[in-house]
């Protein structure tokens, strides 16, 4: 039999009427679960007027209640360390995780058990095995396997496909560079900040990444992965192909996968979960090709019913066709697009950090980055951009006026100063990069809303 493409050749080609009909029931049957098993979302059920039964099916989900984050916080806070929201006993788990509890917010704590990891292994087996990975593979991660989520539940999916783990925990750079070349890695895992520090590395250290094993890397925890320009520069660095997939600690693995046509987004698993995109103010579905908030409905986390949970997550989406690997499943494009509550609001102009990294990561001599606002002489809001970028002799460099022009250009004409920072001093990210600091005395902007 010839290989397949897929990691599920019959669900991941299955016809969108058929593959309603399989989400319909699975919904029916997440609800009944629900209802029998977690107190506490029924009662939010109930409160929002849903009854057993009251649901037939996918035309009834926008009557269901949204789950914010912040609500599920608050009833962690009142209840530690979990909560309300487990639908089994704790003795039934078998691990603990939290969420990475960057960007000053506190971590969501969870649980799940046996067949709970069973199945994040299988949702990131449709990532790597749609990426190309197979048995014969060696995968480092770069990873630090703590509390976080992140990429533990790859490392599992690689046992299931029988490919060689190199687990790259508690190391420095240089010691993940060093043993990723000489065990012949042929896949590696890490967020795409750090793909690039690990290239920087690589350079430092004389060795030729491209000249290594390495064919593909898997990227998560950050929405560059799907970025142009960083992707770009990823492949290039490391001379490979770059996938990004994304998940959250919320659901337990990841939701979302780019195939190895490498479409510019990322397929939906969409037997495993329903996606709505809403728009943040009015909370109205919006259609393919426009940007809007992703809502997540998981069929699979067997310890935390989760339904019409609200990401934050920015996102577009378009029909599978985009997409000539065959799979029916619709796509991000773009993958996650950012965060609601990424923009910023500089004299009037809308500013994403997302859209600020397309351009800087265009200049392949730029080793790291940040984005500065502040307030001048009291009462202007001003943009800088401070750079490490070894090429550039000084502030009044070419490279660096270059850059503030396409910046501006890209920005309705906003000034962006871009400024060298001296190699090294700019804040290296394993996880998570935060490249945005806002110091403006008072945030004027519409549409932003200061946390105090
Ligand atoms: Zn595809």
């Amino acid at each position: 039999m010839p290989e397949t493409p897929y990691w599920n050749p019959h669900i991941e080609t299955l016809a969108r009427d058929r593959l309603d009909a399989l989400r319909s029931r699975k919904l029916r049957d997440l609800l009944d679960w629900t209802f029998a098993n977690a107190p506490w979302q029924a009662q939010r059920l109930r409160d929002a007027g849903i009854e057993p039964g009251s649901v037939r099916g996918l035309e009834d989900l926008p009557k269901l209640p949204f789950l914010e984050r912040a609500e599920w916080m608050a009833a962690q806070e009142e209840d530690p360390p979990y909560g309300p929201v487990l639908a089994r006993p704790v003795e039934d788990a078998i691990r603990h995780h939290t969420t990475s509890g960057t960007s000053g917010r506190r971590a969501l704590a969870v649980l799940d058990g046996t067949k709970d990891w069973e199945w994040i292994a299988e949702m990131w087996c449709y990532a790597f095995w749609g990426f190309g990975v197979r048995a014969a593979d060696t995968v480092f991660f770069a990873f630090g396997y703590g509390t976080f989520l992140g990429f533990w539940g790859a490392q599992y999916a690689c046992e299931k496909l029988g490919a060689l783990v190199l687990p790259g925990g508690n190391m420095t750079t240089e010691a993940r560079v060093r043993m990723l070349v000489e065990c012949d890695a042929t896949v590696v895992c890490s967020t795409p900040t750090y793909a690039l520090r690990m290239a920087q590395e690589a350079r430092k250290l004389g060795i030729d990444l491209p000249g290594s094993a390495v064919s593909r890397l898997i990227l998560s925890g950050e929405p560059a992965g799907s970025i142009p320009a960083t992707k770009a520069l990823i492949e290039e660095q490391w001379g490979a192909k770059a996938g990004d997939t994304a998940g959250m600690t919320e659901l337990g693995t990841i939701v979302m996968f780019e195939c190895d046509h490498q479409p510019g987004g990322a397929h939906i698993i969409e037997d495993h979960y329903v996606e709505e995109v809403v728009d943040p103010q009015t909370d109205e579905p919006v259609p393919y090709g426009e940007l809007g908030e992703r809502v997540v409905t998981s069929f699979g986390r067997g310890f935390i019913p989760v339904l019409r949970y609200r990401t934050g997550d920015l996102v577009c989406k378009v029909p599978a066709d985009r997409c000539g690997c065959g799979r029916t499943f619709d796509i991000y494009d773009g993958g996650i697009r950012g965060r609601v509550d990424d923009m910023k609001v500089i004299r009037g102009t809308n500013v994403y950090p997302r859209a600020v990294e397309a351009i800087v990561r265009r200049v392949a001599d730029v080793e790291e980055f940040q984005i500065h606002l502040y307030t001048a002489d009291g009462r202007r809001d001003e943009v800088e951009v401070l750079v490490e970028c070894p090429g550039a002799s000084g502030d009044g460099d070419p490279l660096l006026a270059e850059l503030g022009r396409e910046l501006a250009e890209a920005h309705e004409g906003l000034r962006f100063a871009v400024r060298r920072a001296a190699p090294g001093t700019l804040p290296r990210f394993e996880l998570k990069a935060k490249r945005l600091t806002d110091e403006r005395e008072v945030w004027g902007g519409t549409g932003e809303r200061k946390a105090m």
